[in-house]
């Protein structure tokens, strides 16, 4: 007998996994929250999974009342959507976290056993970070 797989029927819930239950706007320095569901479409009734995006407060703020170049469009949702759904799919949320300490270019130490990782990263191109150091008698590597 098979089980069922798993299949979230709430469609936040859907969009927050989607995105790793993280604001889906990249190198968002909120990125963990406080997280508000986004309408892409901003027809509230419309909760499709593929509408629904999670943002921090300062980005839901960007999506509605953001000008120029501050202005965060359906098109760049899209996109900020699919980019995320990649890279949650890709990397752990321990993993994300330690992306978004990069990106902020802060120094991280790794353990060697996560120079798999590294270089998982490095691949990725998702962001530019390189050795600052070793710790030898840690056995410890260096990043930012
Ligand atoms: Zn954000």
């Amino acid at each position: 007998m098979s089980k069922r797989p798993y299949r979230p029927t709430d469609p936040n819930r859907q969009a927050l996994m989607d995105a790793g239950h993280m604001c889906i706007i990249p190198r968002c320095p909120n990125a963990f929250g406080p997280l508000e569901i986004h309408h892409i479409d901003e027809n509230p009734s419309n909760n499709d999974p593929e509408n629904l995006v999670p943002v921090c407060g300062q980005h839901q703020n960007l999506i509605h009342y953001g000008t120029g170049k501050n202005k965060i469009d359906r098109k760049a949702l899209k996109n900020y959507k699919n980019l995320a759904r990649y890279l949650s799919n890709r990397f752990s949320r321990i993993e994300m976290r330690i992306v978004q300490l990069l990106a902020r270019g802060e120094t991280v130490t790794f353990l060697p056993f996560l120079e798999i990782f590294i270089l998982a990263l490095k691949q990725s191109e998702l962001i530019e970070f390189k050795p600052v150091g070793l710790k030898k008698g840690a056995q410890r590597l260096i990043y930012q």
